[in-house]
């Protein structure tokens, strides 16, 4: 099922919580809607299953090149995995489950053999088979929200929407739950919005991110695009660790931090005031000059426990940078703290100066 947004603008009172929203989300998509807290991704998603109505004045909601606007909520078969999803306490796995179908009017209810099935091959698809007969108490956060998931897939949802499923659990939890989805989203394909503010999150487990600011689209676009080619300083600051620095544009050539560069091609031409943005990854460390343009500075401190070292710099002009290296990177050039070393930065990303 494709959804088509058209402007989709949204006011509680005075406050405008979305401005002017146009997004399409492909047939089987998995999509992450991501953005701060407060930027409006949890209305986007209510405006969406039909449990909030859009301004007037708004374009329509179009699902597979039709208007549901004036659809309910039920009528639009949408399925729905919360943070804080409330499973009936008082009800197994297996009857948590199978609630959506036992409820419907009996034209439409599956037969009692039917729904056992059905619950059967969703506890299968949803790793639980053998939990079927615990109650919601005796599992552990992850697998009440996998419980929660099969839930709602029970009812064949045409959409799933999935609002920040994952954000009560512990980190390393989390983190299987995202594979795991991701895995289970490559099986069934059933088109879906994720909503999260952990960009982690977001790049790793969509097929497109859309990153949310002030109830505005900022970027849309693949994980790599959005990591890698952040259309605004805000996607840039939001999606990862960055370096930031005032600088200048002048003839072609960038100046940061002391240092001259040739500008980046799409800033070629202009010159003033402007914001530097460097990755800490994108900062290549040595011990001696390499040849191309780089910092001189100092070792002023280091994470090594991880999978990527972090070094934090102090450069000859006072300017404090953050770079990442590898571990094998690190031994290699046998680092210390106070070690001197030359900084050359990559990928530069340079925007104007508004302030
Ligand atoms: P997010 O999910 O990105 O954190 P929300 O969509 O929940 O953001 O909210 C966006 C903004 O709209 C917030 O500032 C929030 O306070 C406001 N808002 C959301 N729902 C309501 C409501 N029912 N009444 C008034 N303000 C609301
Ligand atoms: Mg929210």
């Amino acid at each position: 099922m494709k959804i088509e947004l058209r402007n989709i603008s949204k006011t509680f009172g005075s406050f405008r919580a979305l401005n002017d929203v146009s997004l399409s989300v492909e047939s089987g998509e998995l999509l992450a809607l991501l953005g701060p807290s407060g930027s409006g991704k949890t209305t986007l998603l209510r405006i969406i299953a039909g449990l909030e109505d859009a301004d007037l004045g708004s374009g329509p909601i179009l699902f597979d090149g039709v208007s549901v606007s004036d659809r309910r909520v039920r009528e639009r078969k949408v399925g729905f995995v919360f943070q804080h999803y409330a499973l009936f306490r008082h009800m197994t796995v297996a009857k948590n489950i199978a609630f959506g179908l036992e409820v419907r009017p009996r034209c439409e209810r599956p037969s009692r053999v039917e729904i056992r099935r059905r619950v059967r091959e969703l506890l299968e698809l949803v790793q639980l088979e053998g939990l079927a007969n615990r109650y919601p108490c005796q599992l552990s956060g992850g697998q009440r929200q996998r419980v929660a998931l099969a839930r709602a897939l029970a009812l064949k949802p045409t959409v799933l929407l999935l609002d920040e499923p994952f954000g009560a659990l512990d980190a390393k939890v989390r983190k299987e739950l995202r594979n795991w989805l991701r895995r289970l989203h490559n099986e069934i394909h059933v088109t879906s919005v994720f909503v999260t503010h952990d960009q982690d999150e977001a790049l790793e487990l969509a097929d497109r991110v859309v990153v949310t600011n002030l109830g505005k689209i900022e970027q849309i676009g693949t994980p790599d695009e959005v990591f890698h080619y952040p259309e605004s300083e805000f996607v840039m600051n939001f999606v990862g660790d960055v370096n930031r620095f005032h600088g200048r544009l002048e003839d072609g050539k960038l100046c940061f931090a002391d240092l001259w560069l040739e500008a980046p091609e799409d800033r070629d031409g202009t010159s003033g005031p402007a914001r530097v943005f460097v990755r800490p990854h994108d900062l290549d460390v040595d011990i001696r000059p390499n040849g191309t343009p780089s910092l001189r500075a100092l070792v002023a401190d280091m994470h090594s426990a991880g999978p990527v070292v972090r070094l934090v710099l102090r450069s000859e002009g006072g300017h404090t940078l953050f770079a990442e290296i590898s571990q094998a990177r690190y031994r290699k050039l046998g680092l210390r703290a106070g070690s001197a070393v030359c900084v050359t930065p990559h990928n530069v990303r340079v925007f104007p100066d508004s302030s």
